[in-house]
């Protein structure tokens, strides 16, 4: 058994490392490049980076925030972006511990990370990062069939005109009411505002959280992002950063991000602060939440 000093510094380095790759995504995906070819160059001056240049966190204050080779200034996002990856990789340790569970969650954070930043530049989510988002959290879901034996917490459907039950497991239940929530809020927002009120991005990304984490926790996750997505929206417009008019009403509420951060505060929260969040909107007392290894 390892100590716990070790997974905490050893998942911060692995967190700084992918942090350093979900940059390379998050500037190259929204521009319709390959995030593996070719090698990173200064976007400035065009010349190539070296292994030097690019160890993370580290070169960006060693080199004083700018490139070695031409000085132009390097954006905060490189080493905020590396940064929180290296923080959230490691929390997940006090979430999981050291089980196949946190390889999950790993990549399913690293992915909303990406989100969260090419979202709220672009307005767009690659549809690969949905689509890891969605595929962990089933993997998780059949790793846990195949370790116990058992999925957790299916959902048991009934067949109309029949005595049979339909098995359906959480990943793929979750996957479903996200997707048809969305639809159905987007479909009430057309009619409403007489415009698309959300784009496909944002249905695919509820799909996959609700894959992710299940769908209570998954709804858990959305009414939290309605809450963050309204003051976000209020404070921008009060700041006078956004105008109405200039983007669509979901667009003038940064959604995207908002589900983002829903789904993490679910994550990193635990099921206390899922039956809070839900307890308020629920009549009933709320189920139990992402318990599945
Ligand atoms: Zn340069």
């Amino acid at each position: 058994m390892l100590p716990t000093w070790f997974w905490v510094g050893f998942l911060a380095l692995l967190g700084a490392v992918v942090g350093s790759f979900l940059n390379v995504c998050i500037w190259r995906m929204p521009r319709d490049a390959s995030v593996v070819q070719p090698p990173s160059r200064c976007p400035a001056c065009n010349t190539r980076l070296r292994a030097r240049d690019l160890v993370p966190v580290f070169s960006f204050l060693a080199q004083g925030r700018k490139c070695r080779y031409c000085r132009s200034p390097i954006s905060w996002r490189y080493a905020v972006v590396e940064t929180l990856t290296a923080v959230a990789f490691a929390a997940l340790y006090f979430v999981d511990g050291p089980t196949a569970a946190l390889a999950f969650d790993a990549v399913f954070v690293a992915t909303l990370i990406a989100i969260f930043a090419i979202d709220l530049e672009h307005y767009i989510i690659p549809h690969e990062l949905n689509l890891v988002a969605a595929a962990t959290g089933i993997l998780r879901d059949v790793w846990g069939r195949a370790i116990t034996g058992a999925w957790s917490h299916p959902t048991a459907l009934g067949v109309p005109g029949s005595d049979l039950e339909l098995i359906v497991p959480a990943s793929l239940m979750g996957l479903a009411v996200g997707f048809l929530v969305f639809l159905t809020l987007g479909w009430l927002g057309a009619v409403a505002f007489r415009r698309e009120a959300l784009g496909g991005g944002d249905l695919k990304l509820a799909a996959a959280i609700g894959a992710h984490l299940g769908w209570v926790s998954a709804v858990a996750s959305f009414l939290l992002a309605v809450a963050v997505g309204t003051v976000a929206g209020l404070a921008l417009v009060a700041a006078g950063l956004r105008r109405r008019g200039k983007y669509t009403p979901y667009r003038y509420i940064p959604f995207g991000p908002a589900m983002v951060i829903g789904a993490l505060v679910v994550v990193y929260s635990g099921p206390a602060l899922v039956s809070a969040v839900l307890s308020l909107w629920w009549p009933v007392p709320a189920p139990a939440v992402r318990s599945w290894p």
